[in-house]
């Protein structure tokens, strides 16, 4: 079964307690050994390993690891701080954003920008899409194709997250809060409307990336009802 960790507490000596998303479900189980070094499952001792794993029942009450063998590890030479961090963030969004029982809902989409993570190096663009994957399984989709208010394609003037999505001309009052400016407006539209991570952020202006990457931070803290606790890391 494949599996990505999401978390690791130690249990006695070197055995540890394992949560994990698989594709279906969320799983809990025992790995003895896995906290030293040499054992031969030492990778699940890292979070957000991808792993193809074997269970077995045993008398404990979570099952437990007969075998894994590592798919793609997030451990890499020459890691910098904002790799780290960014992997933390991940791992803090699937952990408190999602109850335990819907967190499988992220797994194609944390295996995708894990990938990206560590092949890239481009970690602004790689959260920014995983944030707005975030954000409409969370039930928060943002509309960047049409009007939100009255559906019109045509004379989109400005976005507003209270609102949720672009608005138009004619909808537009002076109520309304103006959060992009245009070029922004039409990165958001790109990053929401992604279904895979090809987006590059040299490819569009690094204030821009900033201030949605910070928009998107502070609409997740609001919609979820979630402080984070890994930003200090990320140079924003
Ligand atoms: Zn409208």
């Amino acid at each position: 079964m494949k599996i990505i960790v999401l978390s690791i507490s130690a249990y006695k000596e070197k055995d540890a307690i394992v949560n994990a998303i698989s594709e279906d479900e969320s799983i809990t189980f025992l790995a003895r050994g896995i906290k030293d070094p040499k054992s031969k499952n030492a990778s699940l001792n890292n979070i957000l390993t991808v792993a193809d794993i074997e269970l077995m029942d045993g008398d404990f009450k979570y099952p437990i690891l007969k075998g894994s063998k590592p798919l793609l590890t997030s451990l890499k030479i020459g890691m910098d701080a904002e790799y780290l961090a960014s992997l933390m963030l991940i791992d803090e969004m699937l952990l408190n954003l999602f109850p335990e029982e819907e967190r499988n809902m992220m797994f194609p989409y944390l295996e995708k920008a894990l990938e990206n993570l560590k092949t890239t190096n481009d970690w602004m663009m790689t959260l920014l899409i995983f944030m707005a994957q975030v954000i409409r399984l969370g039930g928060f989709q943002l509309e960047v194709n049409r009007c939100v208010i009255c559906g019109s394609k045509r004379k989109i003037v400005a976005f507003s997250f209270i609102d949720g999505g672009f608005i138009c001309q004619n909808c537009f009052n002076e109520e309304i809060i103006h959060d992009l400016n245009t070029n922004q407006m039409l990165l958001l539209r790109e990053v929401v409307n992604s279904d895979d991570y090809h987006l590059k952020s040299s490819d569009y202006l690094l204030d821009d990336v900033k201030t949605l990457f910070i928009k998107f931070i502070q609409f997740i803290e609001e919609a979820f009802g979630y402080h984070f606790k890994n930003l200090r890391l990320l140079s924003l």
